[in-house]
């Protein structure tokens, strides 16, 4: 078998030694990544759901590459500059409630990082002592840095893993229904004086699995956040930017967390940015005549101009494009496209959110057949732990979305997973 384990590049969550070498991309647009010897794929992920527009918008060049001219980068410190100003004063107004004080950073882990330190530190700027965990949900990703990685899910590989350097945090399930909010509030009652803060992903867990809640569990998070005290932080790194349906995943449940993390589609796949949003009560706690009550982090290249005219140009197209209706255009074309796999055997779930579709096996598949068997059928797919899931452009067209579908239920169909089932 070929492998990468000779080339400079160590890649992510790659296996060097036996992976398969990666493909070779040169060129996107739109819904197509073409590569190196020529062949067209259409991306049913849009790098990891991040290009909502599709690739090389052309509103989003000419803004990075006017920006490019005029000042690429500036440090942040002491300095500030219209992209970001207006960026900032741009997500304040969408942003539900009174979520009006942005802080920028360069990815979505460092964005969580950030959240749960100015949870902490909320605290202590309050004078309140010994609130230093969170509660997290089983099943969350948050991010691979260590405060991230802490609050994920506490059985998955990296908890394992490093187990030994993480701090211990408290976890329970979502609050699906009477007896996990009944536990929800027992937890909260017996940890709730040493918590900062809950950690939740609205609506999808994402990397977890793609697993779906009801906008009315997000609501009971929310109300058992108010009744205990302790500020909510809602992770919308992956939901956030029209992927459920609605600009964020929080407004179906009509709730307002108290800090909100974005990054993923926030400058429309083009350049690394993230933000931690918070309400004014959170802020507040930070204004004092006390130097070191300020916020304790900073960046080298926090609110970068390139990356903040990329975000103000995918906010443009939020307003002149109709996203929105196209998520939930793909929502009805996925929710068709994938119904004929429901109750195949080998299938466990079909579910559709938004621009998010998911098909669930019985049991974990061999993964890279699975990868090689999209490519040959002309569509980037990546299949991970048992599920198979599409996140297009919210601007695929529709005959590649159908394209998209048919691949899926023809390489699950003819999967061995689920041919071998009686
Ligand atoms: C991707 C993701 C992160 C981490 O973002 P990075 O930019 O990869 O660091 C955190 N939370 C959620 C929900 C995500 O989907």
């Amino acid at each position: 078998m070929p492998t990468d384990a000779k080339n400079s590049l160590w890649r992510p969550y790659t296996q060097m030694r036996t992976a398969a070498p990666p493909l070779e991309a040169v060129r996107t647009s739109g819904s197509r990544i073409v590569l190196a010897d020529g062949r067209e794929l259409i991306d049913g992920i849009a790098s990891w759901w991040t290009a909502v527009h599709g690739y090389n918008h052309p509103h989003i060049r000419t803004a990075v590459a006017a920006q490019l001219e005029a000042m690429p980068h500036v440090m942040f410190g002491g300095l500030t500059h219209a992209p970001a100003e207006r960026l900032a004063s741009r997500l304040a107004a969408l942003a539900p409630g009174d979520l009006d004080h942005v802080f920028f950073t360069d990815s979505g882990s460092v964005a969580v990082e950030v959240a749960l330190k100015m949870a902490a530190q909320m605290w202590l700027n309050r004078g309140i002592a010994g609130r230093s965990r969170f509660l997290a949900f089983r099943g969350g990703y948050h991010g691979d840095t260590m405060g991230a990685m802490s609050v994920c899910d506490p059985e998955e590989g990296m908890h394992r893993r490093f187990g030994a350097y993480l701090p211990t945090q408290v976890f329970c399930d979502l609050p699906r229904d009477d007896a996990t909010a009944d536990a929800l509030d027992r937890a909260l009652a017996e940890h709730g004086d040493t918590l900062a803060a809950i950690i939740v992903e609205p609506l999808v867990q994402g990397a977890g699995g793609m697993v779906m809640h009801a906008p009315e569990t997000l609501a009971r998070v929310a109300r058992a956040a108010e009744r205990h005290g302790l500020p909510l932080i809602a992770d919308e790194i992956f939901t956030g930017f029209g992927r459920t349906g609605t600009l964020f995943a929080c407004e179906q449940a009509g709730i307002v967390p108290d800090i909100l993390c974005l990054s993923k589609a926030l400058t429309g796949g083009t350049m690394a940015l993230a933000a931690t949003i918070a309400r004014r009560p959170v802020f507040e706690a930070f204004l004092s005549d006390d130097p070191s009550a300020a916020l304790m982090h900073g960046p080298t290249f926090m609110a970068n101009p390139l990356a903040c005219a990329a975000a103000n140009a995918s906010l443009d197209l939020f307003e002149t494009e109709p996203r929105l209706e196209q998520a939930r255009d793909i929502e009805i074309r996925l929710a068709e496209g994938l119904s004929g796999l429901r109750g195949l055997p080998g299938i466990a779930d079909i579910r559709v959110l938004g621009a998010i579709g998911v098909v669930q096996f019985a049991r974990a598949p061999d993964l890279a057949a699975l990868k090689a068997r999209f490519v040959e059928q002309g569509v980037w797919v990546r299949p991970f732990g048992d599920i198979v899931y599409l996140t297009p452009a919210l601007t695929i067209a529709p005959d590649d979305l159908d394209r998209l579908c048919e691949a899926v239920a023809h390489v699950v169909r003819t999967s061995a997973d689920t041919e071998a089932a009686p």
